[in-house]
């Protein structure tokens, strides 16, 4: 599993760096990029404010004190109601594909392999558990 995982990443970024025309200058991808993110927190509100399909429920969160680090995320609320409509779901996944590729191009036109990015930051959270957080 975790070999085709790093198999899709690398033929991803090839693809991208293929496909990479209007956008070769970093600063046209920076740009794209930052673009990308904001279009992604917007359809994710859109869903709320559009849709309606979920809503935020936000509210301080509390943990009892003596809680262990690992027991937590019981105490957790995402602060989100409902589930997404299969509409909101499709363009919040292609937001986010849209942001994948930006990011994909970023890392080849500065030479950085995002597979090897994927692969320390999973080592790094299986080492840390959840020392990570902090
Ligand atoms: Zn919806």
């Amino acid at each position: 599993m975790v070999i085709r995982n790093k198999e899709v990443v690398c033929l991803f970024q090839d693809k991208v760096s293929e496909l990479l025309l209007r956008h070769r200058s970093i600063l046209d991808t920076l740009s794209k990029h930052q673009e990308s993110v904001a279009r992604v927190n917007r359809a994710i509100s859109k869903t709320v404010t559009g849709c309606g399909c979920i809503s935020i429920h936000a509210y301080k969160q509390e943990i009892p004190p003596g809680v262990t680090l690992e027991d937590c995320r019981k105490y957790m609320d995402p602060h989100l109601d409902g589930d997404l409509c299969e509409n909101c779901r499709e363009t919040i996944q292609e937001e986010i594909g849209n942001n994948l590729f930006y990011l994909a191009a970023l890392c080849h036109l500065l030479n950085i392999d995002l597979e090897n990015i994927y692969h320390k930051e999973y080592d790094k959270l299986s080492a840390l558990g959840y020392f990570h957080l902090l």
